[in-house]
């Protein structure tokens, strides 16, 4: 689907989408990344609406419930490429996608996953979301929610995934930076992004999260960047410390990144090498009016005698 023409944008007033999408669009703008090889994915929810409204000619995907991974795993592999950027709700990448989620960390393959934090399911009435607090009652619940919430950053950093950072909807300037430097990185990127919910969750609105918020890299001793391998366990140790700070003071900014871990396309190179040069989005599909592929080099690497 090209998402190049105009589209009436149905987010309420105040949304804190708006802010994602701006900083998306000047991320990949001030990259200078050609945006004919920009793909981005979405599942359901009121963030599945966002390669709609792109007003650069990316290429966009709307894919189905939780499935946004899976979708954006297979269109990264067809053509490595590519910029492929995820979106999807803390419901659609945390709920029903969780599984996908953390099989994507295993697979450290190389694209960015924007998570819109709201702590609710937005587009069906504000049901209670994974990151929604247990004990916690948004205008849109009739009783206190009973369940435990996910950590979005423990979760990616345990998962496998090399970049992990938090952004904050309103605050698209950072928020931007912190897409520039996901894109940038070499393996598998989570940007939980606090998103406020205007209409449903009046709990973690932006006058709440204005007073909390604060830089990680304003700490004088906050080194997220692994550079050694013995540095892994104590850089994932402090950052998961970190990501437990949630109450008059909210870090955002970069938790973790380590790029010394093998991208899913190095492993696959290493285990098959000739599959980058005959990655299948880049095979004829057709010589001389017949149907061919030209996939021998691979048939070959699979010959067993
Ligand atoms: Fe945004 Fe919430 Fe409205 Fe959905 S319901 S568009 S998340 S403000
Ligand atoms: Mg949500």
């Amino acid at each position: 689907m090209a998402a190049f023409k105009p589209q009436w944008n149905d987010w309420c007033p105040g949304c804190g989408n708006f802010g994602i999408l701006n900083a998306e669009q000047q991320a990949i703008i001030e990259l200078g990344v050609d945006t004919k090889n920009v793909v981005v994915v979405s599942g359901i929810g009121c963030s599945g609406k966002i390669p709609h409204f792109f007003r650069t000619p990316i290429s966009g995907v709307h894919t189905l419930h939780g499935r946004a991974i899976a979708f954006a795993t297979g269109i990264k592999l067809s053509n490595p490429d590519l910029v492929v950027i995820v979106n999807g709700g803390d419901g659609d990448l945390l709920g029903i996608g969780a599984g996908h989620f953390v099989a994507a960390g295993r697979r450290n393959i190389d694209m960015v996953v924007i998570l819109h934090n709201n702590g609710v399911y937005g587009l069906t009435k504000g049901q209670a979301a994974p990151t929604l607090k247990r004990g916690e009652k948004p205008k849109s619940l009739p009783r206190p929610n009973i369940n435990d919430a996910v950590n979005p950053i423990a979760l990616a950093i345990s998962s496998g995934y090399t970049f992990v950072a938090r952004g904050y909807a309103y605050d698209v300037k950072h928020l931007k930076e912190l897409i520039k430097s996901a894109i940038k990185h070499k393996g598998l990127a989570l940007i939980d992004v606090l998103q406020p919910c205007p209409t449903y969750n009046d709990i973690n609105t932006k006058e709440w999260y204005d007073k909390r918020i604060y830089k990680l890299e304003t700490l004088p001793d906050w080194d997220p960047v692994v550079k050694k391998p013995e540095e892994v366990n104590e850089k994932i140790k402090k950052a998961i410390d970190k990501s437990l700070e949630w109450g008059d003071r909210i870090p955002i900014g970069i938790f973790y990144q380590n790029e010394l871990v093998p991208s899913y396309e190095e492993r696959i190179k290493a285990n098959s090498p000739a599959y980058l040069d005959y990655t299948p989005a880049k095979q004829l599909i057709e010589k001389e009016g017949k149907l061919t592929t030209i996939i021998d080099p691979l048939l070959k690497e699979r010959e067993v005698d």
